[in-house]
């Protein structure tokens, strides 16, 4: 069946989140501390279930294991990717993930390379992306002494920024900041700060120093970005990002795009306006708040209407 796979998404509440998905974004979330939808995933800690069609109420994970053919026949045990709309309506953990090594070895699952477009921020905010310590002594000392002003790099953002956040960088979203991010399909987190915050049971939430130290790159590095824009009558296209884990892309649609198939399948989400994906003779309304696989048995598809969405693939690790 020539059919996209809509997916309807897991809620996470958290110590930080707020109800901007409610707001902004017209889900129904559980509570007014809603942190996280993880929108598109396979992940055991939230799996997405299918919406419409043939494989209607699966969940992306079954899927991926009964039905190789929609991903071309991967090689993957795991459905690779993991697509989250964050709202911190305050600020994150002070935070780093580990490579692939590192985590497959210690934490049983893939490490966590992670990218985040943002979809608003509030005047005034800032995220921390990297540290400023020169060597892993200094970094040691610095997190010991909580010297946190002196160590973490704090970088003001604004709706439409884009960051690649390689595993091994120290970062934290801070308040007031919506993202949409494209992430490995991991939920390993090493916290390195958390603001002394209690939690509701008056407890802080663990630290992980020693695996934060020895899987943060020192001296940090901002990685190169090579954003590239091409615009026709009807769209802009951004390529934000492309390495071994996952092909990040922007479009802005005004009018009819036809798209062909760059990857064995494709994620999709809308994160501003409405239209319609067809595939052959087949519509399907879609609008902002909707996330899409295009499976391999789609080669071929046309988005038209107004939208803004943010696509991505898996990464072409051989390449
Ligand atoms: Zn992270």
């Amino acid at each position: 069946m020539k059919e996209p796979l809509f997916l309807k998404g897991v809620f996470k509440e958290k110590i930080w989140g707020g109800s901007k998905l409610q707001s902004q974004f017209n889900y129904t979330i559980p509570s007014s501390k809603t942190g996280e939808l993880w929108a598109i995933s396979a992940h055991k800690n939230g799996p997405s279930t299918i919406l419409n069609g043939e494989y209607q109420g699966s969940t992306l994970d079954e899927l991926w294991q009964s039905n190789p053919e929609l991903f071309g026949e991967p090689d993957e045990a795991v459905f690779p990717l993991l697509t989250k709309i964050i709202d911190a309506e305050d600020d994150l953990s002070v935070q780093v993930h580990p490579d692939d090594s590192y985590g497959l070895e210690k934490e049983g699952e893939l490490g966590k390379t992670e990218c985040w477009y943002i979809l608003a921020a509030d005047e005034g905010s800032e995220i921390v992306y990297g540290h400023h310590a020169q060597t892993t002594e200094e970094l040691e000392e610095m997190i010991t002494q909580g010297e946190w002003d002196k160590l973490l790099r704090r970088i003001p953002v604004k709706a439409g920024d884009f960051f690649y956040v390689p595993s091994g960088t120290i970062h934290a979203i801070g308040s007031g900041i919506m993202i949409l991010e494209t992430q490995q399909s991991s939920d390993t987190t090493y916290r390195v700060y958390d603001y002394d915050r209690i939690q509701d049971d008056g407890s802080e939430r663990e630290l992980h120093i020693i695996d934060s130290l020895a899987v943060t790159t020192v001296p940090h590095k901002d990685p190169a970005l090579n954003l590239k824009t091409d615009q026709t009558d009807s769209c802009t296209h951004t390529l934000l990002v492309e390495n071994p884990f996952f092909k990040v892309d922007e479009w802005t649609i005004n009018g009819n795009v036809d798209f062909t198939a760059s990857s064995p399948y494709s994620l999709y989400s809308i994160v501003a306006g409405e239209g319609k994906l067809v595939i052959e003779s087949d519509e399907y309304n879609c609008k902002k708040g909707d996330h899409f696989i295009l499976p391999a048995t789609v080669n071929e598809w046309t988005l038209k209407g107004n939208l803004h969405l943010i696509a991505s693939q898996p990464g072409k690790v051989n390449q």
